[in-house]
């Protein structure tokens, strides 16, 4: 087969052009990528060795070389893994698979400034294309275990790659860099030098399991020096805790958490006993951008007595803990075990239960500090953590206790629940809650006004998952949580005596005759009309029983396939609002006359419009509105 040119997919081509003219700073990295892809090639191979003994590979002496060639000026990456057949070569080397990309492509182009395109980059696992900060031109040469013959793709990182196909390629991949023409100024970054190549393979990939062996020839030199391994392949949560850095185990976070950035906590926990376990887990810094798509990969590395099992092993800990990364090494776990199998592990199950406890209260003393580290922790991650108040109930006051809440009390600091609490103004039973689609929408909800008037504090909760929990949790320190915008209140009934139960005796009364005959009109739509306590400026709006489901959550039960009835809601009017009050005047006075109706039908509209909504028949609304303007002007 002859060499066959082909063109990068757009997003690949853009992230080559970012490489190449390298807004990173610290070109280091690349070695630590390439090095990095080098070792899973290797834990690939050894796992699908031991699946299937019949392979026919040599997995003998696996390990990765680095090569240097000072005259050449090139640097090889080279180990004896699984490689790549040469339609993978295609598919994994010429295009980029991870469906942020293109998100990510857009957020680096409205990026202005340089630190936060540097911060950006780190989010997304640039892998192999960073080889084109540091070299014009990479080679790489590859041969899947098992298969006869190997590919070999060339780019110059400008829009093109070729593919040939090749005969004698051993076993593996290696990735030639022809580095970029040396910089007298900058000694500091000659990749030719063994003694830099040492330190970044020190510096960032000590931990590696696998021996990362140089061999450093060039003019005058046979080529026959010994290589040297350069790394201490020590598993880091193995060793004592005091004798790890915390830059190592950031850089293992970064290894396995494919983040350039440093993680905001480390986590250590050591199991003694019968089932015994280290795990090293860490909480990221930032959430990455496909935290809630389907084919999020969740979970941490599993290892059994320090060999690599799997990846995103998925039963070690909860869902909403998703975005933990981390390694898990047990002692007494078969090297064969498979997904299957952990699900229904007993002991996997206990390991669980203790590593979400670990997590959780991690977070919690991070809350304790009330540093910065806890507000990113909750920006980041808040939303995911809320869905354990719903499916994890063993921990549900752990979460509750670390939770925070965007709340009417400060404009842009949360609030944790207890906060809440103590603020609570006497006589104030529960705690009150709206949720919305933002804060400002909720904010200028009509159901808020007569708790702003009051300075009563509420809960402005605007993920999607906030209808959930409430609903699922009820409660918080004895007191009910309560939706602003469901059943009736009450809010000054307290503490009085019956003066103000009586003026609203008299109230009702007064209303009676309207509120029936408007609940009849609209009964399509509403299962009853009647005053509110709630309301101060807005003339109307409509609640929902205090039972039913929220419209948003019917939407969302709608959403995943579930046939959920529509529940009919409430109108409630404002009698101290001069529309209200004429209304009912008119309606004593003449009946039902005309006009009533469309009147009655325009004020159940503007409520529904006052919460987002939208007036059943649109047009209809408009063309009645429009009518009782004119006649106004
Ligand atoms: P990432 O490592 O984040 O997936 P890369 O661009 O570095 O992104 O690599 C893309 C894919 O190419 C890898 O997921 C892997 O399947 C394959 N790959 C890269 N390097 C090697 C290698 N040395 N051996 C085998 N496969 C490799």
């Amino acid at each position: 087969m002859s060499t066959q040119t082909f063109e990068f997919q757009v997003e690949a081509r853009q992230l080559l052009q970012l490489m190449i003219h390298s807004v990173y700073s610290n070109k280091d990295v690349f070695l630590r990528e390439l090095v990095s892809n080098a070792s899973d090639a290797l834990d690939k191979l050894r796992l699908e060795k031991l699946r299937d003994d019949a392979l026919d590979a040599d997995v003998s002496d696996l390990h990765i070389e680095l090569d240097i060639d000072k005259d050449a000026r090139t640097l090889t990456v080279r180990d004896n893994g699984i490689g790549m057949s040469y339609d993978e070569v295609g598919q994994l080397i010429g295009t980029i698979a991870n469906s942020g990309t293109a998100e990510f492509l857009r957020e680096l182009r409205e990026s202005k400034d340089a630190a936060g395109e540097e911060g950006l980059i780190g989010q997304f696992g640039v892998g192999f294309y960073s080889g084109f900060m540091v070299a014009d031109e990479v080679t790489l040469v590859t041969r899947r275990a098992g298969e006869g013959q190997g590919t070999r793709w060339t780019s110059r990182g400008e829009g093109t790659y070729t593919l040939a196909a090749v005969e004698d390629a051993p076993q593996g991949t290696s990735v030639t860099l022809h580095l970029k023409p040396a910089d007298p100024e900058n000694q500091l970054h000659d990749y030719t030098s063994p003694w830099k190549i040492r330190e970044i393979i020190k510096r960032y990939s000590d931990f590696i399991t696998w021996p990362i062996r140089m061999t450093s020839g060039g003019a005058g030199d046979e080529g026959d020096a010994a290589p040297e391994t350069l790394n201490s392949m020590k598993a880091l949560w193995a060793r004592p805790r005091d004798q790890v850095s915390e830059d190592e185990y950031h850089e293992l976070y970064k290894h396995i958490g494919h983040d350039w950035r440093d993680p905001l906590e480390t986590i250590r926990l050591q199991a003694e006993g019968t089932f015994e376990y280290q795990a090293l887990l860490f909480l990221p810094a930032h959430a990455p951008h496909d935290l809630f798509t389907r084919d999020f990969r969740r979970g941490v590395q599993l290892y059994v007595k320090r060999v690599f099992i799997m990846d995103d092993c998925e039963a070690l800990l909860p869902p909403y803990l998703r975005f933990v990364k981390g390694v898990v090494d047990a002692a007494d776990l078969s090297l064969n075990v498979s997904r299957e199998i952990l699900q229904q592990d007993r002991h996997i199950e206990m390991m669980r239960r203790r590593l979400t406890k670990k997590v959780l209260s991690t977070v919690k003393d991070l809350r304790a500090e009330e540093s910065d580290r806890y507000a990113t922790f909750w920006r980041e991650f808040g939303t995911v953590l809320k869905e354990g108040l719903v499916t994890d109930a063993e921990n549900r006051e752990t979460l509750l206790a670390v939770a925070s809440f965007a709340s009417t009390h400060d404009d842009t600091e949360p609030t944790t629940l207890q906060g809440y609490v103590e603020r609570m103004k006497d006589g104030q039973e529960d705690i009150y809650y709206l949720t919305g689609d933002s804060r400002q929408a909720i904010e200028n909800s009509p159901h808020m006004e007569a708790f702003r008037e009051r300075g009563i504090e509420v809960l402005l909760l605007t993920d999607a998952v906030d209808e959930v929990w409430v609903d699922a949790v009820g409660e918080f320190d004895g007191k009910k949580l309560k939706s602003v915008a469901k059943g009736e209140f009450d809010l000054d009934a307290k503490g009085e005596d019956g003066a103000a139960d009586e003026e609203r005796e008299k109230r009702n009364e007064a209303y009676a005759g309207l509120l029936e005959w408007m609940g009849k009109h609209l009964g399509e739509d509403v299962k009853e009309v009647r005053l509110s306590s709630r309301l101060t400026v807005s003339p109307a709006c409509v609640v929902s029983d205090a039972h039913d489901l929220t419209p948003a959550l019917e939407n969302m039960y709608r959403a995943m396939g579930q046939e959920v009835p529509r529940a009919k809601r409430i109108l409630e009017l404002n009698p101290g609002h001069a529309l209200v009050k004429g209304l009912n005047a008119a309606y004593t006075e003449h009946g039902e006359g005309t006009g009533l109706a469309e009147t009655a039908e325009l004020l159940y509209g503007l409520a529904v419009l006052a919460e987002g909504g939208q007036p059943k028949e649109p047009a209809r609304f408009v063309k009645l509105m429009a009518e009782r303007l004119e006649r106004a002007l």
